[in-house]
């Protein structure tokens, strides 16, 4: 199944899961926009859809990988949901004392291929980290996958590059930030 960008955000909107305000991202940076997606993977129809559709988007570069990898928490529901789509196994890294690594008995073969896949990419720091855990292991990415892309596609991953929409939404370093300089305070959502 296909799904085209306006349908991906029509159903973040319909969900309340484009959030407008003052936000403080993982990455630290600020941004006047924010995207929760679990607000929309709570509901396991538009998470099946979803993956579908990230899915038969990354399968068109040809073989189907051995496994499908996200950072958690955010990728999990992610990689699973491609991963179901694709009939092969769903994993996720996780960090302890700040380093992503691969727990739970999870084990990637060497040379065994797969997707790195996340929520949303905003600078690709985590799909990095995921990435840097694949090679680690031994094996190969073969493409990276998220299903929002909020650097306005500018974000080089070194890989092919799959994502269902592409925002274009400023972020900006704290010292920078113009929300901070007229006096707001930034929030980190998801936290409450
Ligand atoms: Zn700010």
């Amino acid at each position: 199944m296909t799904m085209d960008p306006k349908q991906v955000l029509q159903i973040f909107k319909e969900q309340g899961a484009l959030l407008e305000g003052h936000f403080r991202l993982t990455s630290g940076l600020h941004s006047d926009r924010y995207l929760q997606c679990a607000l929309v993977l709570q509901n396991p129809k538009h998470a099946a859809a979803l993956g579908d559709a990230l899915a038969a988007r990354m399968r068109k570069l040809g073989d189907l990988p051995d496994f499908v990898i996200a950072p958690a928490l955010g990728g999990i529901l992610v990689a699973h949901e491609v991963a179901r789509a694709l009939g092969v196994r769903g994993i996720f890294a996780e960090r302890q004392e700040g380093i992503l690594k691969l727990r739970r008995g999870f084990t990637i073969g060497p040379g065994e291929r797969g997707y790195v896949v996340e929520d949303v990419v905003t600078t690709g720091g985590s799909t990095r980290e995921t990435m840097e855990v694949v090679l680690q292991a031994g094996g190969i990415v073969v493409a990276a996958g998220s299903l929002i892309d909020r650097s306005g596609g500018r974000t080089d991953l070194g890989v092919p590059r799959f994502a269902l929409a592409v925002l274009d939404v400023p972020i900006y370093s704290p010292e920078e930030c113009p929300l901070c300089k007229s006096g707001s305070q930034a929030i980190k959502p998801g936290s409450r």
